[in-house]
């Protein structure tokens, strides 16, 4: 689960909004939570969802599905990441229980240090994969509506027609003898 190059989403976009968005329908739950593993778009597969580490796009570059759908979505993020380090410390303590009873005149010095650094640590470390899995489940208990399609659509149109022009603005400033 590391930062690799950047690949290509499951399924390239057609410009504009198209009667497929609707009848193609949502992707099967599995393949959602799958991509919202890989830190991906929910929806479509496609990457570079972070504008920093931690700060999730307000939409996904590729399909333009708008991420904070209502109010309270970075709430069930919160909530999933603080679910999951429950669950570590869970298994932490019972294996710390199993451990004490064999090791009777051990310490505690190290057990508290280690669950005090994992429960800074890993809701930190946690917290990007929180995000696209939330979004993969809510995507998955609500499927979107037409609007949302048409919105999300317009909008990657947006995004496309942006880099069209800033990679031609870029190739401009490169070649010289081009205008
Ligand atoms: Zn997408």
């Amino acid at each position: 689960m590391t930062d690799g190059p950047p690949r290509p989403p499951d399924r390239p976009r057609e410009p504009g909004f198209g009667i497929d968005d609707v009848l193609g329908g949502p992707a099967p739950w599995t393949v959602m939570i799958r991509r919202g593993l890989r830190r991906r778009c929910p929806r479509c597969g496609g990457g570079r969802l972070f504008r920093t580490r931690y700060r999730l796009e307000d939409r996904c570059p590729t399909c333009g599905y708008r991420f904070e759908r209502e109010p309270g979505f970075f709430l069930g993020a919160w909530f999933l990441n603080f679910m999951l380090v429950e669950t570590v410390h869970f298994v932490l303590v019972m294996a710390f229980i199993v451990w004490k009873a064999s090791h009777p005149d051990a310490g505690l010095a190290v057990p508290l240090a280690l669950g005090l650094a994992s429960g800074v640590a890993l809701p930190i470390a946690c917290y990007p994969w929180s995000q696209t899995v939330w979004a993969a489940i809510d995507l998955a208990m609500t499927p979107l509506e037409l609007g949302e399609i048409v919105d999300a659509a317009d909008a990657a149109d947006a995004a496309d027609a942006a880099r069209a022009s800033d990679a031609a603005r870029a190739s401009d400033a490169i070649d010289p003898d081009d205008g």
